[in-house]
């Protein structure tokens, strides 16, 4: 089921979420409705946050972009599209190594993107919905969607991390887009 996107102001981008203590059926039904939200948005990544829970949980398919990624499984390198969409639950990241600007934008913010300054390489430890655990390497854009959606889990947005000069530029468009989110939310929707 195609879920409705939330988009920024409403509050629950800004709450952390919960740890899942267990994959439960509604966990495993949370993640299809997630990838399905996301592959009908023609997005690389989905947070709960962004469907309106605040949970620990992402899912990532960078298929839909034509921006390099790599994944090494220990020291072995895996094709990145046989993992995808990937779930992630209780993500969390370490060993981050480099730095580098690309442009994103996020589904929570239609038609507002900006360069964002991230590391380039992290290890990332997550379970998946068989409640095996995740371990891999990423760099180029699986690395950036990951970093992006941890964000989003922590409550933390993209224009948080952007220039401030950036961010003025881009202010009368998000403050639109707040304004249009929390006139909407006052009319129940
Ligand atoms: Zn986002």
């Amino acid at each position: 089921m195609i879920l409705p996107i939330v988009y920024y102001g409403d509050p629950i981008l800004r709450t952390k979420g919960k740890t899942i203590p267990k994959i439960t059926r509604e966990i495993v039904q949370l993640a299809k409705d997630m990838i399905e939200t996301m592959h009908d948005a023609n997005g690389v990544g989905l947070a709960a946050q962004q469907v309106g829970r605040a949970l620990q949980i992402a899912v990532i398919d960078v298929r839909a972009s034509d921006q390099p990624s790599q994944m090494l499984v220990g020291a072995q390198e895996v094709p990145v599209e046989s993992r995808m969409p990937m779930v992630l639950i209780n993500p969390s990241i370490s060993s981050p190594s480099g730095e580098e600007t690309g442009v994103e934008g996020c589904l929570s913010f239609p038609d507002i993107t900006g360069p964002i300054s991230r590391v380039s390489s992290i290890q990332l430890q997550a379970t998946d919905l068989n409640d095996m655990p995740v371990r891999f390497l990423a760099t180029g854009l699986l690395s950036r969607a990951i970093q992006h959606e941890l964000d989003h889990l922590n409550g933390v947005l993209f224009i948080d991390r952007m220039d401030p000069a950036e961010v003025r530029l881009l202010q009368p468009a998000i403050d639109k887009l707040e304004k249009t989110t929390t006139s909407r939310s006052r009319r129940g929707k």
